[in-house]
């Protein structure tokens, strides 16, 4: 009976996604957003939250700003590693490597995609989200960062206003859910810079901003494994949320993991994904 009820909604999401396909609609990006804009349930919760952010300032602009989550409420020796997928020409790829050391070592952990990494590693991403190793949350539609007026972060543009920055948070919300049958409960903002209104929208949406605690530092080109297990084996402490990147190969986030997850076991930590416990608030 178990498995029969497990199978249903498997089967369901298989047959959804199919018969969207074979009727012409295609999930990638570009398609979606058209078919969400001609979606009448959409555009209200679009136009509404316009309509309550219409006057609202965009606040402080930061990685740790108002309302944004870290740190896992515990005080034992558990910590949450979480692995982006941020899309685009040069991040697109997909750390094979790493997910399999991640399955060898049984090291639970939270992967934050996005829409446009999703469209070139749907196999994968398929893959990945049937695991029960791994929680899939949203890295944004298009990895842009969660602005409403438009700011940047490490020479990325952010969603220039509030409707964009609707788009950014809940079309990649309804991309994973009907891929996945699971709606994202965390986002993390690309490049994590987010403002204190893009919070709030989140927040309207169901959705809570997850940051970090513990930048692993792989993102930054040419950083040598060592000093990203550096990074993370002195930022540690019970609780933390680890922040490292799973679709960029060519880095050293693999080599640094092999050494960090023996390290941090020897310590006597265990690992969690963000969904198995309360998170602290800013
Ligand atoms: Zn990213």
């Amino acid at each position: 009976m178990r498995r029969l009820k497990n199978s249903i909604p498997a089967l369901f999401i298989f047959l959804l996604i199919q018969s969207l396909l074979s009727a012409g609609n295609s999930l990638k990006n570009q398609d979606l957003i058209k078919q969400l804009y001609r979606d009448s349930d959409y555009l209200k919760k679009r136009a509404m939250i316009s309509h309550t952010f219409e006057h609202t300032t965009p606040g402080h602009w930061g990685e740790f700003v108002k309302g944004v989550d870290e740190d896992l409420v515990t005080r034992n020796k558990i910590v949450a590693f979480t692995f982006d997928a941020c899309g685009g020409p040069h991040g697109s790829g997909y750390d094979q490597a790493l997910i399999e050391l991640l399955r060898r070592e049984k090291v639970p952990a939270t992967l934050f995609v996005t829409g446009k990494w999703i469209d070139k590693n749907l196999k994968s991403f398929l893959q990945l989200s049937r695991d029960t190793l791994f929680e899939i949350e949203n890295h944004g539609f298009n990895h842009q960062p969660c602005s409403i007026d438009g700011e940047s972060a490490y020479g990325i543009k952010g969603t220039p206003d509030v409707p964009d920055a609707f788009d950014e948070i809940e079309a990649n919300e309804i991309k994973i859910n009907i891929l996945t049958g699971r709606r994202p409960l965390f986002y993390r903002s690309a490049t994590a810079f987010i403002d204190e209104a893009g919070v709030r929208i989140a927040q309207r949406l169901g959705v809570t901003v997850v940051s970090f605690d513990v930048l692993s530092g792989d993102a930054v080109p040419g950083t040598p494994a060592h000093e990203i297990e550096k990074n993370v084996l002195e930022g540690v402490r019970p609780g933390a949320i680890i922040i490292m990147h799973f679709n960029r190969p060519e880095w050293n986030s693999c080599e640094a993991l092999e050494k960090i997850i023996p390290a941090l076991r020897m310590w006597g930590y265990t690992f969690a994904r963000l969904k198995d416990f309360p998170l602290k608030r800013k």
